[in-house]
């Protein structure tokens, strides 16, 4: 356990509550993903489990083995979409490790050989560009 406990009122549990909006790309039962607003690399995805946890280390183990499957749909859907050569799965787990945000999350990203990485949470995205990627998301998934 992280010896912290989680904030209900953390950005993506109101995103979960639909209190503040995202650009979705996928939904079940147990997860929602979305754009994450301030992307590494276009394309650049959030995978978030409905329960709540701070991150892996207080997740229950259930959460863990559905989420990686989702993981991997949208790692899929992503490298098609953005016609990628690789995709890069980031996940941290408290401040020390670079976390920023205290609901559980994975971040997809999709790789060019040609295209470095942004820094992590840096500049937000023009809203336009990040509804394009939603749909490019969202048609790969349909495919
Ligand atoms: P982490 O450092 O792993 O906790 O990552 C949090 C991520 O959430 C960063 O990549 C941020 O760019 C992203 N982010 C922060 N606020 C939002 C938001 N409202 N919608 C989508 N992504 C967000």
């Amino acid at each position: 356990m992280s010896g912290q406990s989680y904030d209900d009122n953390n950005i993506f549990a109101k995103i979960l509550r639909g209190e503040i909006p995202a650009y979705r790309v996928y939904e079940d039962d147990h997860t929602v993903a979305f754009m994450d607003v301030m992307p590494q690399a276009p394309g650049h995805l959030l995978v978030v489990p409905k329960a709540p946890s701070r991150n892996m280390l207080d997740a229950d183990p259930a959460v863990l083995s559905k989420i990686i499957q989702v993981v991997q749909k949208l790692a899929l859907a992503a490298k098609q979409a953005f016609e990628a050569d690789g995709v890069t799965i980031m996940q941290f787990n408290e401040a020390a490790a670079g976390q920023t945000v205290y609901h559980l999350h994975f971040h997809v990203v999709p790789r060019s050989e040609s295209t470095p990485l942004r820094p992590h949470s840096g500049q937000m995205e023009d809203g336009d560009i990040l509804k394009a990627n939603a749909e490019k998301v969202r048609t790969a998934l349909a495919g």
